[in-house]
């Protein structure tokens, strides 16, 4: 007899590794370099792990081989209350905060505890895949609201509080977003927590990448901005501190407690019945928030990521038929492809084709639960010089592509 997935995994998807992957390590498996843009892992791209985290992995490793306490060692919880202190977030328990491998467990963990068979969570679209794959995964109905590329890619208040109904549980808020890059200005935000507050919501915060961001770009806490509402914020090292591989996050719980007490004692049971978060990424929390943040150098004028994204954002909008908002935080870029001049009918479809013929791989928009098969994603995590050329591949291919 055939073994069968679980019918809990009918429509759970996460297309940024999805079934093209498979032809990619096929292509490099026969001898092709394949310039992957699909994820955003800083490492291949020449990106290193700063030498003060790096160091001190060093130094406590060999202390580093037990399990720790479920919610993770007390001195890295110590330093993201203290982060979060500086940056302006009052009422940060250390016992409010649970270290996890890497965001992506956390999200998991957040989602699970809460969602019961049919509860919904409003959800960015475009979003980041996992929060949509791990709701249907619990049994959850993931509701998108829509974000508006014509006003940069910013939420609509009028199309989120239409789509809240009795079934809501939480609303979600990706800021900086990926895949667009937008970073919301603090009223947006106000409305999006009053909405919240109105209707009883968990707010789940994910801001790991709110320390790259360009331009003038602010980021805003949510946490901050909403003192008075359960927020569960998550980040970690992968992005700003580059050590993805280390799977280090962390998750903080701000806000009324009393009312969450059944909750939090559900993410209590989560969080032991994994025991605990590898302990070397939980060791190098501490050396990183307590060191220089050497990401700043990377983002300002002259900076590698401001240069790519300069670049990357200027060539897509050179190609005949792609418009590309600029991103003003994050590592990615989001081009629409007009469908009067590309006509993409299929967009994983179009996706495999550049891989086969081009040797680039990003990812397809719908994807990111992006209704139209219109969009992409890529990283703009190359050289400025090498996304030039990827990115004028693409234009190329584009010019003779039809489906
Ligand atoms: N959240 C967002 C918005 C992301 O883009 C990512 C990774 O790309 C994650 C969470 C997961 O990050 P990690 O599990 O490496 O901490």
């Amino acid at each position: 007899m055939e073994l069968k997935q679980s019918s809990k995994l009918a429509g759970v998807c996460y297309e940024i590794r999805g079934p093209v992957i498979e032809h990619a390590d096929a292509l490099e498996a026969n001898g092709h370099s394949v310039l992957r843009l699909n994820t955003g892992n800083p490492a291949p791209f020449g990106f290193e792990a700063p030498a003060e985290i790096l160091q001190d992995m060093i130094r406590t490793l060999p202390a580093a081989h037990g399990y720790t306490e479920s919610r993770g060692i007390l001195p890295a919880r110590r330093a993201v209350a203290g982060h979060y202190r500086r940056r302006g977030v009052e009422g940060v328990d250390v016992d409010d905060i649970y270290l996890g491998n890497g965001v992506s467990e956390l999200i998991s963990m957040a989602v699970t505890a809460l969602v019961d068979d049919g509860d919904e969570v409003l959800i960015p679209a475009p979003d980041y895949p996992l929060w949509t794959a791990v709701t249907t995964l619990a049994g959850g109905r993931p509701v998108h609201y829509r974000c508006d590329e014509g006003a940069d890619w910013l939420p609509d208040l009028d199309d989120l509080a239409a789509r809240i109904t009795d079934r809501t549980r939480a609303l979600l808020i990706i800021n900086p977003n990926n895949p667009t890059g937008a970073v919301y200005p603090k009223e947006l935000l106000e409305g999006m927590l009053d909405l919240a507050r109105r209707h009883n919501l968990v707010v789940f915060a994910d801001e790991i990448y709110d320390q790259i961001l360009y331009d003038d770009a602010v980021h805003h806490h949510v946490a901050a901005l909403a003192p008075d509402l359960l927020v569960l914020t998550f980040s970690g090292l992968s992005k700003a501190y580059r050590v993805a591989g280390f799977r280090s996050g962390w998750l903080v719980v701000t806000g009324p407690r009393e009312h969450a007490a059944d909750y939090l004692e559900g993410l209590g049971t989560l969080a032991s019945m994994r025991l605990c978060a590898n302990t070397p990424g939980q060791l190098a929390v501490q050396a990183a928030l307590d060191g220089p943040r050497s990401i700043e150098s990377l983002v300002l004028p002259g900076g590698r990521l401001r240069e790519q994204r300069d670049r990357a954002v200027e060539c897509l909008n050179a190609i005949p038929g792609v418009s590309c908002v600029k991103p003003r935080g994050a590592l990615y870029a989001f081009p629409r492809l007009d469908p009067k001049v590309h006509r993409i009918v299929d967009d994983e479809r179009f996706v495999l084709d550049l891989l086969l013929r081009e040797k680039i791989q990003v990812v397809q928009g719908t994807g990111f639960n992006w209704a139209e098969p219109d969009h992409f994603r890529i990283v703009t995590l190359p050289r400025a010089d090498d996304l030039e050329t990827a990115i004028g591949r693409i234009g190329r291919f584009l010019a003779g592509y039809r489906q």
